[in-house]
């Protein structure tokens, strides 16, 4: 189990992580989230031990981090970090003796993973000769050469077309049954949603939302109605209880106070007859994500 344990880091008198505390445990998908600058690359940068935290402690299974557990840790970077003037095979060579592992090891690990993401006939291709999507898959590929016991993904679908989000999504739930724990950062709220059952939100360095994300959605009090029917958006808006109607091209998204509102509109539409759907709904991540990190910018 990773355990990030009060971990704080200044960067000269800037503080850029505040008292971050949060666990993952073994085939767990952990989602670290926040907008541009909030620190997700910084606390990944002193889980890989390449920079240190002011104060604070970083554990994986009960030991601090070193050379000995990087090796076991897999770090699919944002931004990309390839050797783009070497072949697909030279580099995982390069990126697999970094993590200790010997070259018969490599090229066998290498074998089953070109085939697993599709892309055998480009095991002697120049990286740079490779669309950004396949780049990205040999980038997926080193991060995982070492069979991590730990996987930090940050972005991990991008320049990805659907059919390959797919892909990746099923071998990121592959590695997780496998008990690999992962960390997920990503902006796309519905990628979140879709993988992650704890998470953290963080804003300017600091926790401001964390837990498992069926809790945050059952807590948090806002809820949606979603209608589809002949209704007037001004009428909706007057029902009490209710702070904003959306219109999408067939359906209303009624948000109201609190679960207890429902009623009102229920009221409301009992007056009408031709609403053909009337569902309650939870929120989704997104819409809590900007009102947590809206109420720290006054938004
Ligand atoms: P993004 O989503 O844009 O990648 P992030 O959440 O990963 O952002 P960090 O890169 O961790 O954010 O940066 C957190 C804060 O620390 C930012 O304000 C950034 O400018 C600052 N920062 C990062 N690295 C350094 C550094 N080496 N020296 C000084 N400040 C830094």
């Amino acid at each position: 189990m990773l355990k990030v344990k009060n971990v704080t880091k200044y960067y000269g008198d800037f503080k850029a992580v505040d008292n971050l505390s949060f666990s993952v445990g073994k085939g767990e998908i952990f989602g670290l989230l926040g907008v541009n600058g909030a620190g997700k690359t910084t606390t990944f940068r002193m889980i890989m031990n390449l920079i240190s935290p002011t104060s604070g402690e970083i554990t994986f299974n009960g030991k601090k981090i070193d050379y000995d557990i990087t090796d076991k840790i897999g770090f699919l970077t944002e931004e990309r970090s390839l050797l783009t003037k070497m072949t697909v095979k030279e580099q995982m060579l390069f990126y697999g003796a970094l993590k200790s592992l010997d070259e018969k090891t490599i090229l066998k690990r290498l074998d089953k993973l070109l085939e697993k993401f599709k892309i055998s006939e480009y095991k002697d291709r120049k990286i740079s000769t490779l669309s950004k999507g396949n780049q990205q898959k040999v980038q997926f590929i080193s991060a995982i050469i070492n069979e991590p016991k730990l996987l930090i993904l940050d972005e991990p679908f991008s320049g990805l077309d659907p059919i390959n989000v797919e892909l990746f999504k099923n071998i990121i739930l592959e590695l997780k049954d496998k008990g690999t724990s992962i960390i997920f950062s990503s902006h796309r709220m519905d990628h979140v949603e879709f993988f992650c059952e704890k998470l953290v939100i963080l804003v300017k360095g600091k926790c401001v939302l964390d837990g498992y994300l069926k809790d945050i959605k059952k807590n948090y009090k806002i809820k949606n109605i979603i209608i589809e029917g002949d209704v007037k958006i001004s009428d909706l808006k007057m029902i009490n209880g209710v702070i904003n109607v959306v219109k999408t091209s067939d359906q209303y998204k009624v948000s109201i106070k609190n679960e207890s509102y429902c009623k009102d509109v229920f009221e409301y539409l009992k007056t009408k007859s031709n609403i053909t759907k009337f569902v309650l709904l939870e929120p989704s991540l997104e819409e809590i994500f900007l009102a947590k990190v809206g109420e720290v910018y006054g938004r």
